[in-house]
């Protein structure tokens, strides 16, 4: 069931949705060869809870950490730990806050130093991506123009779509129906009407689109290992169009 949510309850999303953004900006600006990505989950922690919120992520399903931070070939639902980030390295970084009753839900891949082209370039196209995407939320559209545009997009680019996992509607659960694939077509599945609040996000690879979990049982990384990169904001269907919640 979709549940469509109200003026009132789109305002305490943009406040969760201000604290998740606040929080990548803080992770953001740590980002350097030699920190740990157990320093950034730190960082992330506190932002959140020093605004009055908790992270959406820590416990979820058992998860043990307040973010994910995946580094370039890892693609999403990395552990936080004693892993210092090299000079060179991407950086994606996903965080969730909590806040009156409602989540935001926000992923970024950041540069740690200087990195590569390539690497410069999967993060430029995976952030457009979402805007292809986001340029089709409005009223009476359908997911699957989001998830073709991101598709198409990506994919004239040279690059994969990852399969195995989607976007999402999001509210007072971090995870709502419907699913939101960053591939598709057009004119297909459910559509999208004022009031519904979805996380839009791809995951896309420099290589091919398989992927696999490590012994951890979390995180996900390129089969071909592959640079991976990710791109995510929770945004609210309006009467005209569509509003990003989770604007940095
Ligand atoms: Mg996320
Ligand atoms: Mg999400």
């Amino acid at each position: 069931m979709i549940k469509l949510k109200s003026q009132l309850e789109i305002e305490k999303m943009r406040e969760a949705g201000k604290i998740t953004a606040g929080a990548l900006l803080a992770a953001r600006e740590v980002i350097k060869p030699g920190v740990t990505t157990n320093h950034i989950d730190g960082i992330i922690r506190r932002y959140i809870e020093s605004h009055g919120a908790k992270p959406s992520f820590l416990n979820y399903a058992g998860f043990p950490a307040s973010a994910c931070i995946s580094v370039n070939d890892e693609v999403i639902h990395g552990i936080p730990g004693p892993r210092e980030l090299q000079d060179g390295d991407i950086v994606k970084v996903d965080v969730g806050a909590y806040y009156k009753g409602y989540h935001g839900d926000s992923a970024r891949t950041f540069f740690c130093g200087n990195v590569s082209d390539e690497a410069a370039d999967i993060e430029r196209v995976c952030r457009e991506s979402f805007y292809a995407g986001f340029a089709e939320a409005k009223p009476g559209a359908r997911i699957g123009d989001i998830s073709e545009a991101i598709q198409q997009y990506v994919e004239s680019r040279g690059y994969s779509v990852v399969k195995e996992y989607v976007g999402h509607g999001v509210g007072e659960k971090l995870h709502e129906s419907p699913d939101v694939p960053n591939y598709g077509r057009a004119g297909r599945g459910v559509r999208l009407s004022e009031g519904m609040t979805i996380a839009v996000e791809p995951m896309i690879n420099a290589g091919a689109a398989g992927v696999y979990v490590l012994e951890n049982e979390w995180t996900v990384v390129t089969k071909d290992h592959s640079l991976s990169a990710h791109y995510e904001n929770t945004i609210a269907i309006t009467a005209d169009g569509a509003e990003i919640l989770t604007k940095i």
